[in-house]
């Protein structure tokens, strides 16, 4: 049987997104936003997958490697019971012309693949125009932008 996914973008819907062109580089600088915690509870109780699929070009501008970034979503997942099943991330900029980089699909499509996720049960949320857009071309029709830096109930209310 297929599973189903909640994919998640990570900066302004998990952790507090830092200032236009600032990085997360280092776990002293993660603010995990309200109510996370509990939305993916509920999430998790439903039997969803959670997934988060993140752009990270701060790579490829040198800002943090690789280990660093393992080393910050290991430190999400614990502040957040390990209900996080996997980070996607793309580490290219915008001139790699990746096929991952959001819009781009290919971090979802990854995953699909990876976990045998049926799209059309699945949800993404996101808080930017490029996640919807990534949503909508790997075939995820419940595409939910929410303002960054809010909190993640409010999806559950009017779902
Ligand atoms: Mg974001
Ligand atoms: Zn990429």
């Amino acid at each position: 049987m297929k599973s189903k996914a909640v994919f998640l973008d990570r900066d302004g819907v998990i952790n507090r997104k830092p200032s236009e062109h600032r990085y997360v580089t280092h776990v002293s600088e993660l603010v995990i936003l309200p109510h996370v915690n509990k939305f993916l509870s509920r999430v998790k109780k439903s039997g969803y997958l959670v997934i988060v699929v993140t752009n990270q070009r701060g790579i490829s501008l040198g800002h943090l490697n690789h280990d660093t970034l393992a080393d910050i979503h290991k430190c999400i997942n614990n502040k957040l019971n390990n209900y996080i099943d996997a980070f996607y991330y793309c580490h290219h900029d915008h001139h790699h012309q990746c096929a991952c980089r959001k819009p781009k699909p290919g971090l979802i499509l990854q995953a699909v693949k990876d976990f045998n996720i049926d799209l059309h049960k699945s949800h993404l949320i996101g808080d930017s125009q490029t996640d919807i857009q990534a949503a909508h071309a790997a075939g995820i029709k419940n595409a939910h932008l929410i303002p960054s830096n809010s909190s993640l109930l409010k999806i559950l209310d009017n779902t």
